[in-house]
C-alpha cells in the first residue's frame, strides 16, 4: 500500500495549495502571487501581451488593405 501513500503524505505534508503561474513556487490558495515581485512580473507580461495583440489586430488591417489595393489596382494596370 506504500503507492497510495505517498500521495497522501504530500497532501498532508503541503495541505491545499496552488502554485504561482509566475514562478510555480507552492502557496496558500487563498493568494493568486507568491510575492509582490511575481505580481509585477504579472502585470507586466499582460502589458506587453496587450501590446503585442494591438499590434497583429493592426498587421491585418494593413494587410487587408494590401490585398484590397492589388485586387482592385492589379486589374487596372493589366488591362
Ligand atoms: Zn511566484
Amino acid at each position: 500500500m506504500s503507492q497510495s501513500s505517498w500521495k497522501d503524505q504530500i497532501k498532508k505534508k503541503w495541505g491545499p495549495h496552488s502554485h504561482c503561474p509566475i514562478c510555480g513556487k507552492a502557496m496558500s490558495t487563498d493568494k493568486k502571487f507568491c510575492s509582490q515581485n511575481c505580481r509585477d512580473n504579472m502585470v507586466e507580461r499582460e502589458r506587453k501581451q496587450k501590446k503585442k495583440g494591438r499590434f497583429q489586430c493592426v498587421f491585418l488591417i494593413v494587410m487587408m488593405v494590401a490585398m484590397m489595393l492589388f485586387m482592385f489596382i492589379l486589374p487596372l494596370i493589366g488591362s
